[in-house]
């Protein structure tokens, strides 16, 4: 090694990269330990947000976290790692521009997270967007009210249908929350054109089990679907996508029509990079880890998050923890306390957290939540999961903004303004060079 301290390598700067170096900075600062964070982005998302950032409720900036400036005493490396040899300890990495190159470690942590787990759907590749970005949120706000603009200007029945009718496949809270929000904030916005009608949009959700929203219970997921069905949106159960070739959509209850808008919210799976790696996987491709998060068979490497089975303590059943941010934080927390206390010469320490529940925004004042057990029905669940986001969302910083937008939103009428061109920013000044 080159290095005179011990230098840890966390591969990935979502919740578990980002925390786990954001526990290691001190001692990174003092000098005791060297800490590199290699992500393909500057910044860490907070992914509950993306839902609100979607709907305009929160500014799309403010739900991302800067690396840079969050991680001071750390590296920050922008690149994507394209493997890791732990027998060698050295990872490779990709930068933005430029020829890859090797980073040697000492220690490593592996937080590559998930990736939106896709089938084989004729269509989809070219049609549907995921919603796992601050991009895709910011494109699909963008998206759903271009359409109105479209279906507004169009006289053409069967093009303005297909521009108000919106498709989100997948019932789990991501795709539940967009769904809800979106609807909400597009149904606002009609109120600004004089030939649309909220009940001229429909909304979709196809989910393919009997229940949406498993977080939160059933009881709670069958008063979202009665909730959401009173506002006229459409939630299709036991149904799939079969295809949406060039946007027409066909379900496999028989159902065909034509959307331009499909958001595929139907899970996620382990990153895929793992599979270049010298790791042992599970049959779902995460990380094997112990209980004390480092990963089975070898030393000084640690995984959590969405890309690792990391064994439940609190599940008598030999569950592995769900793949959630309340775990990912606080298995972060676990492991940068572990990875200090091996510096030091101390046995790591199990992670062990039972998880105390869910909450999920269904539109402005609107939500449910289940905390410790105890089941929280629209508004007061809606201040729910507001309050607990802010007081997870990280840093002193970022959480004052989201505060601000939200006190701005009590004063002023929602932000409903259509930026769609910005998915094109080059396209006037290109008409300009051919005119
Ligand atoms: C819309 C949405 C809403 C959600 N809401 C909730 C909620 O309300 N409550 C809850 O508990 N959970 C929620 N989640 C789930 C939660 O966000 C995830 O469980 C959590 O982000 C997992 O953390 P992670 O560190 O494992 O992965 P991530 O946070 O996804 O981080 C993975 C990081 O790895 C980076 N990366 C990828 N490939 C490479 C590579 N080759 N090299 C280097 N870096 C790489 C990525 O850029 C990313 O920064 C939500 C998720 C979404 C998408």
């Amino acid at each position: 090694m080159t290095a005179q301290v011990p230098h840890i390598l966390v591969v990935g700067g979502g919740y578990v990269g980002m925390y786990t170096a954001y526990g290691l900075r001190r001692a990174a600062r003092k000098g005791k330990i060297r800490v590199t964070v290699v992500d393909p982005r500057s910044v860490m998302t907070y992914q509950p947000f993306l839902p609100e950032a979607a709907a305009g409720s929160v500014e799309p900036r403010h739900v991302v976290v800067p690396l840079r400036k969050t991680l001071k005493g750390c590296r920050v490396v922008t690149g994507r790692v394209t493997g890791i040899d732990h027998a060698h300890k050295v990872a490779k990495v990709m930068p933005e521009e430029g020829p890859e190159y090797e980073l040697a470690y000492d220690q490593v942590v592996v937080a590559l997270g998930s990736i939106a787990r896709t089938l084989p759907i004729p269509g989809l590749a070219e049609e549907a967007t995921g919603f796992k970005n601050v991009e895709e949120a910011i494109a699909l706000r963008n998206k759903v009210l271009d359409r109105l603009d479209v279906a507004s200007s169009q006289p053409d029945p069967a093009l303005r249908k297909s521009a108000l009718t919106f498709v989100f496949v997948g019932g789990g809270y991501a795709g539940v929350e967009a769904f809800a929000e979106l609807e909400d904030m597009a149904r606002y916005a009609t109120r600004y054109y004089d030939n649309i009608e909220p009940a001229d949009m429909r909304w979709i959700l196809v989910e393919a089990t009997n229940r949406i929203l498993p977080e939160v219970g059933p009881d709670l997921g069958k008063y979202t679907v009665d909730q959401l069905r009173k506002r006229n949106m459409d939630i299709k159960l036991e149904t799939r996508l079969e295809s949406c070739e060039k946007g027409r959509v066909v379900l496999s209850d028989g159902e065909e029509f034509d959307a331009d808008t499909i958001v595929w919210t139907a899970g996620v799976k382990a990153n895929p990079a793992l599979a270049a790696t010298d790791f042992p996987l599970d049959e779902k491709g995460r990380v094997k880890c112990l209980a004390n998060l480092r990963i089975e068979g070898v030393t000084d490497a640690w995984s959590a998050g969405d890309n690792a089975a990391v064994p439940d303590l609190t599940s008598d059943s030999g569950a592995y923890c769900a793949p959630n941010a309340q775990h990912a934080v606080r298995q972060a927390g676990r492991i940068a306390a572990n990875i200090l206390r091996t510096v030091d010469g101390k046995p790591p320490q199990d992670y062990e957290h039972k998880y105390v529940g869910s909450v999920a925004s269904l539109g402005l004042h609107k939500g449910v939540a289940q905390l410790f057990g105890i089941k929280i029905k629209g508004w007061p669940a809606w201040f729910v999961h507001r309050s607990y986001h802010v007081s997870r969302v990280p840093t002193f910083n970022r959480k004052a903004r989201v505060i601000l937008d939200w006190t701005l939103a009590l004063f002023f009428r929602r932000e409903v303004t259509s930026l769609g061109t910005l998915q094109a920013p080059r396209e006037e000044f290109r008409r300009a060079t051919q005119s």
